[in-house]
């Protein structure tokens, strides 16, 4: 699995330092006593979930939504949702985590339908990694831990075909493993 990448883009521990911080910054804006609902968008965001929800010692919820757009390396441009109910969140405090904000598609359709259907009374949205595009994303995050170049980029949860999430650190996979 090692051997498919051609370069470590953030190491394990670089990822771990950095949600030190930014889980120290959520924790703080969201201290107020109201509970929060972290909505994970499966499956690229599970490991940085679970590493990010240990460091928010605050009371939350954690509720999950499948969707998808990318099959292989490319975008298909539409998103897809497994399910078609939304978390039950009337009234509460959503955080939505992903693993990438690359066009926005997939962000931005969440928000649209959260935004119309679910009666959350605060949306923010926080994401792993923000690809530095030419071409503006159609979403914005709230929260992001790291800016990266506009590479494809597998593991923590990044996935190519549906592997490679297992690995502990991001990276970029040999051009001719790609699908
Ligand atoms: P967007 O809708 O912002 O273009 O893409 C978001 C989704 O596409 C992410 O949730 C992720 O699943 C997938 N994606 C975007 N860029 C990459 C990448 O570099 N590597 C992998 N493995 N998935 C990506
Ligand atoms: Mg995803």
């Amino acid at each position: 699995m090692h051997d498919d990448i051609e370069a470590v883009l953030l190491s394990e521990a670089a990822i771990h330092r950095r949600l030190d911080e930014l889980a120290r910054r959520i924790t703080a804006d969201y201290d107020d006593g109201q509970p929060l609902s972290v909505v994970a968008l499966l499956n690229g965001s599970i490991p940085f979930l679970a590493d990010l929800l240990r460091r928010i010692p605050l009371p939350l919820r954690v509720e999950s939504l499948r969707v998808s757009s990318y099959q292989g390396r490319a975008s298909r441009g539409t998103v897809r949702f497994h399910e078609p109910a939304l978390p039950e969140v009337c009234g509460r405090r959503v955080l939505l985590v992903d693993d990438i904000l690359d066009t926005g598609e997939t962000l931005r359709a969440v928000q649209e339908r959260f935004t119309a259907e679910a009666g959350a009374s605060d949306l923010r949205t926080c994401v792993l990694l923000r690809k530095e595009r030419q071409i503006p994303p159609r979403a914005q995050a709230d929260y992001v831990a790291f800016s990266i170049p506009d590479r494809f980029v597998v593991g923590y949860g990044l996935d190519c075909d549906g592997l490679y999430r297992n690995l502990p650190y991001i990276g970029v996979l040999r051009e001719e493993r790609a699908p």
